[in-house]
Order: C-alpha cells, then structure tokens, then sequence
C-alpha cells in the first residue's frame, strides 16, 4: 500500500500517477477537504502553470534538482494531463496558465473527481502525526488509528498560506526520519518598510521598477504594480523581490523608479518646461499629471519641499532633486509579513537527502518528497504549482 500525506497539489497529482501503477494508494489530508489551498491560488482563478517554467525561475540550494521532474512531466504535459481530467486551460500575459472557466474550484473538481474515479481511498480530516520505519514498513499514526504503508510520499507543503492550509507538521515528520530541514522564510510576500511616507500613501497604486539595494548593491530587480499599504508595499512587482529581503539579515532598501519610462534629465526638462508654463502652480500640484496626486505630494515633502510653496520660486538644485526622487524613492525595508500572508516558503526539507530523478530519500528507501515541503520555491507566476504537479507526478511513479 502507498501513502500519500497531503491532500494539496503535489499529493493529489502524487496519489493519481501512484494508483495507475497500485492497488493501493491512501490519501491523508487534515483538512476536512483536499485542496483547500489551490482554491485560493491566483486570486481564486488558479494560476497553474506558465510556460516559461525552467530552472532558474526556482530557488533553493540546488535550484537543478527541479530539471528531471520538469523535463518528465513539463507545461505541454501539464495542460495536457489536465486536458485529459476533463479541464480546458487558457494562456495570459506572461506565461501564466489559468483553468478556461476562471475558477480555481474546477481544478481541484477534476482532480478530487479524478481520484474518486481510480480508487483511491481519501482520508480527509485526518492528520499523520507521526512517521516511522519498522520491518513491517512504515508506520502512520493518525491520532488514535495507525497505519502501516509499504512506501510513503510525503506531500504536506509549507508554512505559506497558514489559515489556507499552511503547515509546518511535514518537516517534523521528515526530520524525525533524519532527514535535515533549512531555515524556513516566507516568500512571495509584502514587505514592511518605514512608514513615515508611506502611510499616506495607504491604496495608490504605481507602475514602477523596484530594485532591493543592500549597502547599496542591488540584490534584486522587477518591475510592475506597487501597491503601498499602511505597513509598507505589496503588488505583484514586490512579490518576486521578497525572498531576497526575507533571506538578507537587516540594511537592505527599497528603491522605486515611479517613472521608469522617463530619463532623470527628461524629466528636469519636463519640471523646467512646466515651471515656465504654469508659474502660478503651487508645489502641491508640480507633479499633477504626472504620477498619482498622493503620491506627488508626498515626493514633494520627501525632498523636504512644503506643499504650499510656489513652484516659480523653486530652484534648479530643487527641481533636480524632485526627479532624483521620483527616479529613486527609496524605503528602508524592516521586514516582511509572516507565512499567513505569504504564497510560498523559501527553504524546506534538503534536496540534497532526495533523488532528483525519482525524489526517494537517499536516507530511508520507500520514502518521497514532492512539493514545497522541499528546499524549493518558485517565482510569482504559476511556477509553484508546476513544480507541484512536475514533482508529484514524478514521486507518484512508485511501484
Ligand atoms: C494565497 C495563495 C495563493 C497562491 N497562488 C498561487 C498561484 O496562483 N500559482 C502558483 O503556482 N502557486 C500559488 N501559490 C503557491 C501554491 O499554492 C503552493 O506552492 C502549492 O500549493 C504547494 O503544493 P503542495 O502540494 O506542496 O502543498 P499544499 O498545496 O499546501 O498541500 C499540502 C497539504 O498537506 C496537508 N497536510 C500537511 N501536513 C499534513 C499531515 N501531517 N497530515 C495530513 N495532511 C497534511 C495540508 O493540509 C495541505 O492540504 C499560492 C499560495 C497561496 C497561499
């Protein structure tokens, strides 16, 4: 008989490809459900692939060990796997692969329906609490019951997402194996910065460049929307820059280019041509047009210029400064919000311990790993859940 712990991506794709070769495949989610967090992926729409999936759209020590099960079971594979459950796809801006019916519950439908369809016995509120091997095989405590697998894929995901089913109990049971777990972080998260700007700032939204400087040597770069909370800035442009101010100890900066499309110099012609044209202007108003009325006026009193003052008064040293401010806003990043908030974590199991060709432990024989539980993590954008289904898919080939 096969166990698979988890209920989520990896564990239903795991328990499918498992009962195509088994008799025998047992399920065990704590949920009352299975799936209950790809219910809540791309904002309720799934984002479930994206057909730039490779290597270095990935994270963790080793970010290779993702290559075998990508290059077995890819994005064609994918759509067309879930092609054959019965779920039409559709491909948007960047890659990125939604079901047709823009519903992240008839993912889950197929699948649940899928394993319903094979036999596969699903055990949901039902927690593994413990993991051991014995000559007997491996034993599964499940409170009160127990349970006794021939071979068992570990699929219990991360801490990401806790009130969505984020845990943490897959590592402890891995661990008590012997296997070594790395420092966890959240990623694809928002990032707390100094609010003393931003606060005013709380729902503007911006298109920008963002770079993460430490000590003044970027780290990371994207661009997209910025949207500035109360705490500091969230929106897809900072989601694929928060695991490298997660991993960094402190000093790093956020700098935004709000007018990424317009040259520093362009721009001091432009406030120079607008002071000549509109003398009368207050400097409340100097950047109105440009970029969203808040967010001027805040760049205003972020180069230490009151918003009353008459613009035909400001001088060359000023202008000059406003576009070095709109070119570089720059927020000393305190942190980020926790796991609850974040879509992934950042380290895991060690991939080093697992067969990438066939993710069996290179510690215990019989025992799998697939999905976040190990020591990878994915870019915003679908690849989280590809290497879900590319790594259960490969763990499930046990026979
Ligand atoms: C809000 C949100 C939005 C996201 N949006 C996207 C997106 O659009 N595209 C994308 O690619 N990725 C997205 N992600 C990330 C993606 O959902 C995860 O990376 C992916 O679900 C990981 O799959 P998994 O199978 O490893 O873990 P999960 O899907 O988390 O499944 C693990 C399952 O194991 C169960 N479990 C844990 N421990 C035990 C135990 N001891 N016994 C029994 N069951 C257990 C859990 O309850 C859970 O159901 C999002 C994440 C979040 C939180």
């Amino acid at each position: 008989m096969i166990a698979v712990i988890g209920g989520g991506a990896s564990g239903l794709m795991a328990a499918l490809t498992a009962a195509e070769h088994n008799d025998e495949v047992v399920l065990l989610e704590r949920q009352p459900r299975v799936g209950r967090k790809l219910l809540s992926t791309g904002n309720g729409r799934c984002n479930l692939s994206n057909i730039n999936a490779a290597p270095q759209k990935y994270h963790g020590a080793d970010v290779q060990f993702v290559q075998p099960a990508l290059a077995a079971f890819g994005v064609p594979d994918t759509i067309e796997y879930f092609r054959g459950l019965g779920l039409l796809t559709v491909c948007e801006a960047d890659g990125r692969i939604y079901p047709w019916s823009n519903q992240a519950g008839s993912v889950v439908d197929v699948l649940r329906l899928a394993a319903a369809g094979r036999g596969i016995s699903l055990r949901t509120d039902c927690q593994v609490t413990a993991l051991r091997q014995t000559a007997a095989g491996f034993a599964l405590e499940l409170g009160e019951q127990r349970l006794l697998a021939d071979k068992v894929i570990v699929c219990s995901g991360g801490l990401a997402g806790g009130k969505v089913g984020g845990s943490g109990s897959g590592y402890a049971l891995l661990q008590g194996l012997g296997h070594t777990c790395t420092r966890l972080y959240p990623s694809l998260v928002q990032l707390k910065t100094d609010n003393t700007f931003v606060r005013a700032l709380k729902g503007v939204r911006a298109d920008a460049r963002v770079t993460l400087l430490k000590q003044g040597t970027p780290v990371a770069k994207n661009s997209g929307e910025v949207q500035f909370t109360e705490y500091g800035v969230s929106g897809p442009a900072i989601f694929d820059i928060s695991r490298a101010a997660a991993v960094s100890s402190g000093g790093i900066l956020l700098s935004l280019d709000l007018l990424p499309e317009i040259t520093e110099p362009e721009l001091i012609f432009l406030l120079q041509q607008r002071q000549r044209i509109l003398p009368q202007l207050q400097s409340s108003d100097f950047l109105t047009g440009m970029l969203h009325n808040r967010l001027g006026q805040t760049l205003l009193r972020y180069v230490g210029i009151g918003l009353n003052t008459g613009i035909s008064g400001l001088v060359e040293g000023q202008l000059r400064r406003i576009a070095y401010a709109v070119k570089h806003f720059e927020l000393a990043v305190t942190g980020t919000l926790g796991f609850d908030n974040a879509q992934v974590t950042a380290g895991g199991i060690k991939t080093e311990e697992f067969n990438p060709q066939t993710l069996e432990s290179r510690l215990i024989p019989g025992l799998y790993a697939a999905g976040e539980v190990l020591d990878i993590d994915g870019d915003c954008g679908g690849y989280n859940l590809q290497w879900a289904w590319a790594s259960g898919r490969l763990a499930g080939r046990i026979q």
